[in-house]
């Protein structure tokens, strides 16, 4: 399947090449089991919505429907396992979803080249909604930090490393927050700043009288 597709597509793929075997047995089964470690890959099974992995339902849907007519009134469990190396049948799994990982995609299509003749070339490797998804979102990110690096200065405000959110802040509630971030990016409402938004003519503390009200003035020098 490439690079491009998620493990999650890789389980869904998986179950899909399951019921897709069953019926090729020598005896057409009475009752299919698939058992799977993938808890969200089961429930995409059963669900129409787009999403993730609904090519793979939409496939297994019509695996199940040659099931059924190949033998009316047969059973088909699609049952979770916890992952575990030994459980009979475990390894099995692990070998189809190799194989579908590793099918290459055979459908060409025709391309026009310089010359005009058309010639046929192997497609691209249809990608996964998630695998497109974290593309952009990975390039919208690099794009955003140029952009925030850009317009901050490192005295006032370094950008975390990490995009995750303070998880402390983001349980407290938005007036906290706000309290929290005004001074961590220099927007509190310090001498320095309202000076710099043009709300007071000077940057002068109105406690002490010190020419500049800074954050670092208020937390470790202000005697008020
Ligand atoms: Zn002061």
């Amino acid at each position: 399947m490439g690079n491009n597709q998620q493990a999650y597509d890789a389980e869904c793929a998986a179950l899909a090449h399951a019921l897709e075997l069953a019926p090729q047995r020598s005896t057409t089964p009475e009752r299919v089991t698939i058992f799977s470690d993938a808890q969200a890959a089961i429930r995409q099974m059963a669900w129409d919505e787009p999403g993730p992995g609904q090519q793979y339902a939409l496939q297994a849907r019509k695996h199940i429907t040659t099931l059924r007519r190949a033998r009316k009134g047969n059973v088909m469990e699609i049952g979770w396992c916890p992952a575990r190396k030994g459980v009979a049948g475990n390894e099995k799994a692990d070998e189809w979803a190799k194989i579908a990982a590793g099918e290459p995609n055979t459908r060409g299509v025709e391309w026009l080249s310089s010359s005009g003749r058309t010639e046929v070339r192997a497609a691209p490797l249809p990608r996964s909604l998630a695998s497109l998804k974290r593309e952009i979102s990975e390039k919208k990110w690099v794009v955003a930090r140029q952009w925030a690096g850009g317009r901050t200065s490192k005295i006032k405000y370094c950008m975390p490393k990490s995009q995750k959110p303070d998880s402390v802040v983001a349980d407290s509630t938005k007036r906290l927050a706000s309290r929290y971030y005004q001074p961590k990016t220099g927007h509190a409402r310090t001498g320095q700043y309202l000076h710099w938004a043009k709300v007071r003519p000077e940057a002068q503390c109105w406690w002490c009288k010190c020419p500049s009200q800074t954050r670092d003035h208020l937390f470790k020098v202000c005697p008020e």
